[in-house]
């Protein structure tokens, strides 16, 4: 089953509108189109609205903000009920945080000379959450960085002169709202946090407490040793796999969206979930 769990519109960092998606996703010929846009449940039940008549199950989902130790970690809740007040405080609470969090990195580009960087990235957000890739855009528009990659790499990733550690909330709460909104919690890329192996299995288990059931196996690009050690991950600690682009727009993904690769054999895709209970 041609599935994809994992992308973003508009209403977060993602460059398509819910209809481009939609359009995108019935030329892919997915059954399965999970919209999970950061901190935020926006776009949702407008794409669920479009896709109405459609030969597709849009899961309605979000991409949680989450820390951990002194990581950022994203947690993907799937599946859950876009309605759920746990779910609006719960959003409510993370708009705050990046409104403040991006007041403290426009704060910190002024020293590194862009001024009123706050002011400029809110005229590019229209629907948006702020996050830091409108920042990159920023950085690069005043010639600061020769791309995105690039600003990323000099001003907003971790250790760098705009990076600003941010009180998102804990991984047992998101995992708890995501629970209540009858949602199943999944860990993001978890290759992506730069997490030795023993730390990975670390956060799998603190996961695992907390409740959350998946991990994201198959996310964007990956080369094979890593497909294998999340396969034998999920297979150690009983988690259900999860499979998504993290498409973010034509041009700025690697993997476009549902052309992320197959799901290995020996994994139990997360979706036959929602099967057996639709
Ligand atoms: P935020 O949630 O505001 O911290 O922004 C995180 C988003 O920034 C991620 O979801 C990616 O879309 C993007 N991002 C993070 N690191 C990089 C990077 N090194 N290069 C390009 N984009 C990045
Ligand atoms: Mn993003
Ligand atoms: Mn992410
Ligand atoms: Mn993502």
């Amino acid at each position: 089953m041609n599935v994809d769990l994992h992308c973003h519109s508009l209403f977060s960092d993602g460059r398509d509108t819910v209809e481009h998606l939609l359009a995108h996703a019935l030329k892919q010929q997915l059954a399965l189109l999970a919209l999970t846009d950061h901190d935020t449940v926006e776009g949702v039940v407008p794409l669920q609205q479009l896709a109405e008549s459609e030969a597709i199950r849009i899961i309605p989902g979000i991409e949680w903000s989450t820390r951990w130790k002194k990581y950022d970690i994203h947690i993907l809740g799937l599946n859950i009920d876009p309605h759920h007040p746990a779910v609006h405080q719960m959003i409510k609470q993370q708009t705050q945080t990046r409104v403040i969090r991006a007041q403290l990195i426009a704060e910190k580009l002024k020293h590194c000379g862009i001024k009123e960087a706050y002011e400029k990235v809110m005229q590019q957000v229209e629907h948006g959450r702020i996050a830091r890739p409108h920042f990159a855009h920023l950085i690069v528009q005043e010639g600061l960085a020769p791309d995105i990659k690039t600003a990323f790499a000099r001003f907003l990733k971790k250790g760098q002169v705009a990076y600003v550690p941010t009180p998102w909330p804990s991984i047992d709460d998101v995992v708890a709202v995501t629970q209540a909104a009858g949602g199943d919690a999944v860990i993001a890329h978890p290759w992506k946090y730069g997490l030795t192996r023993t730390k990975l299995q670390e956060l799998i288990v603190a996961f695992k407490c907390s409740g959350g059931v998946g991990l994201e196996v198959i996310s964007g690009h990956l080369e094979d040793n890593i497909v294998n050690m999340l396969v034998h991950l999920s297979q150690r600690f009983d988690l259900w796999c999860s499979s998504g682009s993290d498409y973010h727009g034509e041009g700025l993904s690697r993997v476009q969206l549902g052309q992320q690769r197959a799901l290995p054999e020996a994994c139990q895709p997360i979706w036959q979930r929602w099967m057996e209970a639709a």
